[in-house]
C-alpha cells in the first residue's frame, strides 16, 4: 500500500496579467497544465484539460486509463476551440502522475506528458528529470543538433512541438515510476524551470520537508529570479510504499504500439529502464494487471514532430499577435513564409522586376502627358476678353484637354487701340512669352495715344 502526501503552489508571476497555469492534486492523481491561447484561451484549455483528466482517470485509474484521459482531454479542448471562435488555437501542456497498480502487480506511479511542463523524481539522493520537453529546442538537443546550454537561451525554447488540444489527435509520452518510501515527485510548469536551475530545485527538494512548503519555496524562487511566467509546482511525497533502499527507483518508459518513439529521449533516464507496451486505445485494458507485457521494442528516435498530425492543424492557429509572447505551438518554427514559398516552388508575388514593369507602364503615359502639357502650354497669345486686351498662356481653344490660362487681363480696352488692330486681336496674336504679350499690348496702347495726340494737329 502506498500513501501519498502532496503540496501545491501556483502563482501568476511578476510579468503576466493572468495565470494560465492550472494544478490538480487529489488523493491519487496530480497534474500541472500550462495553457496557451489569446484572451481566455489559455485558461480555458488548462481548466478543460485538468477537469477532463480528473474525471477520466477516476473512471479508469490505470496507465492505459491515464493515456485515455489525455486523449479525452485533447478531444475536449479541440472540440471547444472549434466551437468558440475566440478560443480557436488554444492549447495546453499537461503533465500528470497517477497512483495505480503496475504491470508487476505492485503500486506504481504512472506518468504522462505532453508539452514542456516537467516531472522530476527525487529518489536515492538524486533528482532526475523524467519527462522530455516537447519543445523545438529540446528536440534539437536530443537529436544532437544543439547543446543543453544553447537550448536554455535559444529563441525556440518556448515553441512547443506537441500540445494538448491543438489537433484532433495527440501523442502521449508515458512512464511507470516504481516509487518507494522517501521518493518525492515534482511536477512543474516551465515558469519554474526557466527561472531556477535543476541544482537549486534539487536543493529545495532535499531541504524543505513539508511538500506544501517545498512547493511554495520553489514558486518563491522562480519569482525571485524574475518571475517572467506563471509558475506552478506540485510536490508529491511517497510516505509509505516499497521499502526504501539506497538505490534510485526504477523509471520505465511505456510505449504504445505504433506510437512514435520517445523512449531514448529522456536525458536522465537510467540504463535500468525497460520498455513496456500497453494496448492501443482501440482495445483498452480495464484490468491493470492484465496489461499486456510485450517484448521491449526499442524505438529509434524518429522525428515525431514532422509526422505528427499536429503539424497540419497548427497552421490554422491564429497569428502570433493573437497572444502575448512566450509559449506557442510550432507552426513554421524555423522558416519564414518567404523561405517556405521558395522551398515549395511558389514564386514571390512581388519582385523588383514586377515593380519596374509597372513603373514603366505608368511612365509611358506620364511622359506622353508631360509632352502634351509642355506643347500646349509653351505658347502665349494676346486676344480680347470682355472688351479688354488680355494675355493667355496655352493654345487657343485648348489642346488635348489643356485649356488656356488667363494670365493678364489688362486695363487697355478695345476703345484704346487703333480700330484697324481689332480684327487681328479678335483672332489671336501669338507671342513667345507673357512679357512679350504685355509689351505688345503696351505698344498698341502707345500707338493709339500717339495717334490721339497727333490727330488734333493733323486735323487742323
Ligand atoms: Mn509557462
Amino acid at each position: 500500500m502506498t500513501v501519498l502526501r502532496s503540496g501545491v503552489a501556483t502563482d501568476i508571476g511578476r510579468a503576466r496579467d493572468s495565470n494560465e497555469d492550472r494544478a490538480s492534486a487529489g488523493d491519487n492523481l496530480f497534474a500541472v497544465a500550462d495553457g496557451m491561447g489569446g484572451h481566455v484561451g489559455g485558461e480555458v484549455a488548462a481548466r478543460v484539460a485538468v477537469e477532463t483528466l480528473e474525471k477520466a482517470y477516476e473512471r479508469n485509474p490505470t496507465i492505459a486509463g491515464l493515456r485515455e484521459a489525455f486523449v479525452a482531454a485533447n478531444a475536449a479542448i479541440w472540440a471547444e476551440s472549434l466551437r468558440v471562435d475566440e478560443l480557436r488555437g488554444m492549447g495546453t501542456t499537461l503533465t500528470a502522475a497517477g497512483l495505480t497498480v503496475g504491470t508487476d502487480g505492485r503500486d506504481v506511479m504512472c506518468l504522462a506528458n505532453v508539452g514542456d511542463s516537467r516531472a522530476y523524481l527525487m529518489s536515492g539522493g538524486m533528482v532526475r528529470q523524467v519527462t522530455a520537453d516537447h519543445s523545438l529546442a529540446e528536440e534539437r538537443v536530443r537529436h544532437g543538433e544543439m547543446t543543453e546550454a544553447e537550448a536554455e537561451t535559444h529563441p525556440h525554447r518556448h515553441i512547443l512541438t506537441r500540445a494538448l488540444g491543438v489537433g484532433p489527435d495527440v501523442d502521449v509520452d508515458l512512464w511507470e515510476l516504481h516509487v518507494k518510501s522517501g521518493d518525492r515527485l515534482l511536477l512543474c510548469s516551465d515558469g519554474l524551470t526557466n527561472e531556477v536551475n535543476v541544482d537549486q530545485i534539487s536543493q529545495v527538494l532535499h531541504s524543505v520537508k513539508d511538500p506544501r512548503k517545498a512547493a511554495r519555496a520553489l514558486v518563491d524562487r522562480a519569482n525571485a529570479h524574475g518571475g517572467n511566467d506563471n509558475v506552478t509546482v506540485v510536490v508529491v511525497d511517497v510516505l509509505v510504499g516499497e521499502d526504501g533502499t539506497a538505490e534510485p527507483s526504477i523509471v520505465s518508459s511505456v510505449k504504445m504500439p505504433g506510437a512514435a518513439a520517445m523512449t531514448d529521449a529522456s536525458p536522465a533516464e537510467p540504463a535500468t529502464g525497460h520498455v513496456l507496451t500497453v494496448p492501443p486505445p482501440a482495445a483498452p485494458q480495464r484490468n491493470p494487471s492484465a496489461a499486456a507485457v510485450a517484448p521491449p521494442t526499442n524505438g529509434a528516435g524518429s522525428d515525431v514532430f514532422v509526422a505528427s498530425p499536429i503539424t497540419a492543424d497548427v497552421r490554422t492557429l491564429p497569428p502570433p499577435e493573437y497572444r502575448p509572447p512566450p509559449k506557442e505551438v510550432a507552426s513554421q518554427p524555423t522558416e519564414t513564409r518567404r523561405q517556405r514559398r521558395r522551398r515549395m516552388g511558389v514564386p514571390r508575388r512581388i519582385t523588383v522586376r514586377v515593380i519596374l514593369f509597372f513603373l514603366l507602364i505608368l511612365a509611358v503615359p506620364a511622359g506622353g502627358i508631360a509632352v502634351v502639357r509642355w506643347y500646349s502650354m509653351d505658347n502665349w497669345y494676346v486676344t480680347l476678353d470682355h472688351g479688354h486686351l488680355a494675355v493667355y498662356q496655352g493654345r487657343q481653344g485648348g489642346f488635348l484637354g489643356f485649356k488656356p490660362r488667363l494670365l493678364d487681363l489688362t486695363g487697355v480696352t478695345t476703345t484704346e487701340v487703333l480700330p484697324f488692330r481689332l480684327p487681328v486681336l479678335r483672332q489671336t496674336v501669338n507671342e513667345p512669352s507673357l512679357k512679350a504679350g504685355e509689351r505688345y499690348i503696351a505698344n498698341l496702347h502707345e500707338e493709339f495715344i500717339a495717334q490721339q495726340d497727333a490727330t488734333p494737329l493733323g486735323s487742323e
